[in-house]
């Protein structure tokens, strides 16, 4: 399933989600992001890809890249217990 057919962002302008200055203006993209249906999808598509700039699911690229690194170390971890 193509998950961007039902991205809640669809018609609105492409600036929103890649803001000049993003600790000021992510919070209007990011407001759209928690209404999206596809949320999910949409922030894992942005993980996996390595987006680094604009929200996607809902996080800035600093959130993201905090997150892959969380994941990652949880995942270290979980290896060497096992
Ligand atoms: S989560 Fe946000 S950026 Fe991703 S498709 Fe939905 S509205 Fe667009």
């Amino acid at each position: 399933m193509n998950w961007d057919v039902e991205a809640g962002c669809q018609s609105i302008d492409p600036e929103v989600f890649f803001p000049d200055r993003p600790a000021d203006r992510a919070a209007a993209a990011k407001a759209i992001c928690r209404g999206c249906p596809v949320r999910t999808q949409c922030l894992e598509f942005a993980i996996d890809a390595r987006l680094d700039h604009g929200v996607w699911g809902g996080l800035t690229g600093a959130e993201r890249r905090s997150l892959r690194r969380s994941r990652q170390r949880r995942a270290r971890r979980a290896a060497t217990a096992a």
